[in-house]
């Protein structure tokens, strides 16, 4: 864990209240994180046992996608939104994979992303980390740092994964998204995965979200599938996290956890 002695407050990180990047670092047992958030993800364990194997589902479409983004769809420049702190197989680290001329730009408003993230999604000069707050979309497109790596003339993949649903409905999600997708060229991608109000459980999940986190709206799946609008929606459309393209099949019924999250990604037309 980090050292709690330290002078957070100085770098803008207040350790008095749990954060959404530090409590997903709790349920990727990453080690950024403070007693604060373990105690938001032990009440959440009341209601979700499975949370810490959701955050691996999140993860693991994560690299499925961007495997997809730049392999056969072939794109080169990500636009990461809300992407939290550096853990296992990071969009850079996979999208470079498959072409090292692939270009990530990192946002998130957290500032522990940028303290210890820095270093580590920043690790080659096609990758950066820009702190900004994606309720201002147009600021975050005229950022010079964004502009510096990503060219939108050029497709690219707009990835809204895991942060959707820490917006309000009153911040308008969906103008977000068009935001973005309306000034990236056709051959685009639009890349989310959210929490879904998928059973009673992640009812009361997002009860313990909002009133301890402040954020957490477990959408249905027809709106989740709405932010997707005008765009063709990939096979095989917006599903729960581990029957988006599985490497291995999955059969059986889905359990709450496997259930709580949906993504898909679509193109651009
Ligand atoms: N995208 C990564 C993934 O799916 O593995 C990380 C998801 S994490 C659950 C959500 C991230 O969004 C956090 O790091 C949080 O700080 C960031 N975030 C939340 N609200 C934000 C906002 N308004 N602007 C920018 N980032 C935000």
């Amino acid at each position: 864990m980090v050292n709690e002695q330290r002078d957070w407050a100085s770098l803008g990180i207040d350790i008095t209240k749990p954060s959404i990047a530090r409590t997903y670092d709790v349920v990727l047992r990453g080690k950024d994180n403070f007693e604060v958030d373990r105690a938001f993800v032990n009440e959440i364990v009341k209601v979700i046992p499975e949370i810490y194997d959701v955050a691996t589902y999140n993860r693991e479409i994560l690299g499925r996608g961007v495997r997809y983004l730049a392999g056969e769809a072939g794109i080169r420049q990500f636009l990461d939104l809300g992407s939290g702190l550096p853990t296992v197989q990071n969009t850079h680290q996979v999208a470079q994979a498959t072409d090292p001329s692939c270009r990530v730009v990192y946002v998130d408003n957290d500032p522990i992303v940028l303290a210890h993230g820095r270093a580590l999604l920043a690790e080659n000069d096609r990758t950066t980390v820009v702190t900004a707050d994606l309720r201002e979309p147009e600021a975050i497109l005229a950022d010079p740092d964004v502009r510096a790596l990503i060219d939108f003339d050029q497709p690219v993949a707009i990835m809204l994964v895991g942060i959707l649903h820490h917006l309000h409905d009153d911040e308008g999600p969906q103008r977000i998204v068009d935001t973005f997708m309306d000034v990236v060229p056709s051959g685009s991608h639009l890349f989310v995965t959210h929490f879904c109000a998928s059973s009673p459980e992640s009812r009361d999940a997002e009860k313990k979200y909002l009133a301890m986190l402040g954020t957490g709206r477990f959408r249905t799946p027809e709106e989740i599938t709405a932010y997707f609008d005008g765009h063709d929606l990939l096979a095989p459309g917006v599903v729960p996290l581990p029957l988006w393209r599985p490497d291995e099949p999955v059969t059986g019924d889905l359990s709450v956890g496997q259930r709580l999250m949906y993504g898909g990604i679509a193109r651009k037309p």
